[in-house]
């Protein structure tokens, strides 16, 4: 397998990496928002891994009628069929409470990225530290995925799947909610077309919180088209928040991800 650590291009890095390791807070993060990408990465034969930080107890939708334990068992079945419908090789969802990673403890929240690094990804993935929707909980583990990433040795390449500031832009008009997307200079644009599909049945799995059915879903499909939008430290410096000034190692956003090599 290839062994290409994070030093260098994340683009290359992505294209050869043998092993992905996908970052997320809820389950549900892994198909709403990276589900094409995961789906694109099985494809290419990469080994992919899951880790999910919290069982999304606190996703109560008007419909549920259990408690927040019997949502965390279910939305851990929805997560299994999901990662499944993605191709996931391998996965673990932690016990980090749902809302609240922002008020844990950092350095714990790190120790748990930094043992999943014991899988020896080629590539991790995470959603971007902006938030994308801004949720804290997906703030926190950007946050944290990226203090890793920084301390660790010779690092695995690191991206961040985000979305592009006019597209937040129009989801925030249209929907009044918090959307966080970055300029094109900070964009790797990747051609998710042919994987739309398995990502609407992996989101489906998700029945409890119907995200398939969300105007939020259907508006950033129709808005990015066969696009889902990679970035990358290297791409905005070391802060979380961007600085396209300081950004040295500046990538080619035109050079997107489109064949299968
Ligand atoms: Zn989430």
């Amino acid at each position: 397998m290839a062994t290409n650590r994070g030093a260098g291009d994340p683009l290359e890095a992505f294209k050869r990496a043998g092993t992905v390791l996908a970052v997320c807070a809820h389950p549900d993060d892994e198909s709403c928002g990276l589900g094409a990408v995961l789906a694109l990465a099985v494809s290419l034969g990469k080994h992919v891994s899951l880790l999910t930080c919290t069982h999304g107890e606190a996703g109560i939708t008007p419909t549920w009628r259990g408690s927040r334990e019997e949502l965390a068992a279910t939305r851990e079945g929805e997560l299994g069929r999901a990662a499944e419908i993605l191709g996931v090789h391998r996965r673990i969802t932690l016990e980090y409470p749902d809302g609240l990673l922002s008020e844990t403890d950092p350095e714990a929240l790190d120790r748990e990225c930094l043992h999943m690094h014991g899988w020896q990804p080629d590539v991790v993935l995470a959603y971007d530290p902006l938030g994308v929707t801004c949720h804290p909980d997906h703030v926190a583990v950007g946050e944290s995925v990226m203090r890793v990433w920084g301390r660790t040795p010779n690092p695995p390449a690191l991206l961040f799947w985000t979305i592009p500031d006019h597209v937040a832009a129009v989801m925030q008009d249209a929907l009044a909610e918090c959307y966080a997307g970055r300029p094109a200079t900070e964009l790797i644009p990747v051609d998710v077309g042919p994987f739309r599909e398995r990502q609407r049945w992996a989101v489906a799995a998700h029945a409890s919180q119907s995200c398939d059915l969300s105007p939020q879903f259907a508006l950033r499909l129709e808005l990015c088209g066969p696009f889902d939008y990679l970035t990358s430290p290297q791409l905005w410096g070391s802060s979380p928040h961007g600085d396209p000034s300081s950004s040295e190692a500046r990538l080619n956003p035109s050079n997107s991800i489109k064949e299968a090599t």
